[in-house]
Parts: structure tokens; sequence; C-alpha cells
């Protein structure tokens, strides 16, 4: 509950209600961090001071991790082995990536809270912590305020002033509004970004995946994104990229990295954790 105030409290009143009409019937709790917990510590430590990771859990724990999961397996059904390298964007209205080695979570840009990583719908992803402060010292503005500015009113709506749906800031942009084409630049940079610091952190990958609703629905942000990673021998085919929505390889046969566009399907996963778990219990 201190880690997840505003959720754990009614995740565990639903539970407990069952428990009372339903006393003999098993529960499942699947946490959408739970995939990222093979991390190894030198990506979910903060370099902050040790007592806050021993004493209050202070550590990066990732989200999506439901989603992840599916494509991750889903990722090495298609590529023929469970041995290979991905990087898997999520990119809806929350976004976030991760960097899976033989089906491991190895990394991820969500942190202690779905604040971090790449520019989203709403949140700002990344920031220096000194942005916090300024706003709060010169505004009278309390931190808890600003958290709220920060994941209610920034990202993409905030750069573009029009709205938090993709399918809008596309709309701006063919119509020439420049801020519509400022929140999107920015959110296929940092995105990119990510992609290209996890192929470090991997040293190399073999698939790159996008899924949810821009990832599965975009096109142009796809292109926009892979435009980037060139220099890593991806290379898209835009005939195949123009895809929404279906299980599809858009990387031309040369690429030297698979692209994917794979639909998530997050209850299928639940569905399956959830059938492991009981039966392994029993
Ligand atoms: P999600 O959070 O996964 O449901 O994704 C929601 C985001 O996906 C919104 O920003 C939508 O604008 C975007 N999206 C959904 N359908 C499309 C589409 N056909 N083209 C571009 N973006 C889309």
């Amino acid at each position: 509950i201190p880690l997840g105030p505003l959720h754990n409290p009614a995740n565990l009143m639903g539970i407990r209600a069952c428990q009372a009409v339903m006393p003999k019937t098993p529960q499942v709790a699947v946490f959408d961090t739970a995939f990222h917990m093979t991390m190894p510590p030198k990506a979910y430590r903060y370099a902050i001071p040790t007592e806050y990771f021993e004493n209050d859990d202070i550590r990066r724990y990732g989200f999506h991790g439901t989603s992840h999961k599916y494509i991750a397996r889903r990722a090495a059904e298609l590529y023929g082995s469970k041995e290979f390298k991905l990087v898997n964007c999520h990119l809806g209205n929350g976004s976030s990536l991760s960097a899976v080695k033989d089906g491991k979570c190895q990394d991820t840009s969500m942190g202690l809270s779905p604040l971090a990583g790449v520019p989203m719908g709403t949140r700002s992803g990344d920031i220096d912590a000194c942005v916090v402060q300024f706003i709060c010292n010169k505004y009278g503005m309390s931190v808890d305020d600003c958290l709220n500015m920060l994941n209610k009113k920034s990202g993409v709506l905030a750069l573009s002033g029009v709205s938090s749906d993709f399918r809008d800031l596309e709309e701006g942009k063919a119509k020439g509004d420049e801020n519509c084409i400022l929140a999107l630049q920015k959110f296929f940079y940092e995105v990119a970004k990510y992609v290209g610091s996890y192929a470090a952190a991997l040293n190399g990958i073999d698939m790159l995946t996008f899924t949810a609703g821009v990832g599965e629905n975009g096109p142009d942000a796809r292109a926009a994104i892979c435009e980037y990673l060139g220099f890593m021998g991806v290379k898209i085919d835009p005939e195949k990229n123009n895809v929404r929505g279906k299980e599809t390889l858009i990387s031309t046969p040369d690429s030297k990295v698979q692209v994917w566009v794979i639909p998530t399907n997050e209850e299928l996963m639940i569905a399956q954790d959830t059938a492991e778990l009981v039966k392994a219990a029993q």
C-alpha cells in the first residue's frame, strides 16, 4: 500500500469481498510489474542512497508487464527460438519499452511509477527532478500537485496543446500545426533513443516489436521511429508497414533486425498465468 496507495487498497477490497462470498475459490492477482522482476540490480536500482532501497523498496519496478510478457512469448514463437534479443515498444496512451533476452526482461523504461520513460499521452516521461523543485518553489505548488501536473497535464497533450490522442495529433500535423508536429517529433525521438539504448544494453537485438494503440495502429509512428534506427540495420518495407491491428512482419528481408507489429493480448496472458498458478497450487 505505501508503494501503490491509490490502487492496492481498492484491489485488496475486491479480493476480500470475493473471499467473503467465494471462500473456496482460489484467487490470483496478476501484477503488471511481475514480468520485470528478472531485471538485474544495475537496471532496477536508482543511484541514490541505499537506505531508500533497503528500508523503503524504492527501485525501478516497471509496468505494462502483462503486455510485455505476452509479446515476448509471441515473439519467441515467431522468431522460432527462445534464445533471442528483443526490444518491445508498448506505445499507447501510456507507453513503455522493455529489453528482453531469452524471454527474460533485462530493463524497462517505467520506474517506481508509470511516470518514467518516454513522454506519453498526458505523462511527461523522464524529467530532471529539479524541474519539480523549481515549479514547486516558484508557484507555491505542493509536490503532489506538481506530480499530478506531470502525470495528467503533460506529455504530448502539453506539447501539442491539442490532445493526448495520437489520431488528433496526426490530424493536426496534416494541417501543418507546428505544436502537433513537435509533440509527435518529441515522442518518436524519445522512443527511438530508448530502443538505441536497449540495443546497446543487449549488445545488439534480433527483433523489434510494436504493440498497443499507437504501436499497432500507427504506420507513421513506426516509420518515424525506425528511421532513427537505420544505423543498426533496421529497415522496414513501407507497404508491409501500412497495416493496422494485425500481426505482421514489416521489415525487409535484408533488415538486420526483424520488425513486427504484434497486437497485444493482456487478457489472454492473465488467463494463462491464472491457469498456470492455480494448477501449480493444486
Ligand atoms: P491504448 O492506450 O493502447 O489503448 O492506446 C491509445 C492510443 O492509441 C491513443 O492515443 C490513440 O490515438 C491511439 N490509436 C488508436 N487507434 C489508432 C489509429 N488507428 N491510428 C493512430 N493511433 C491510434
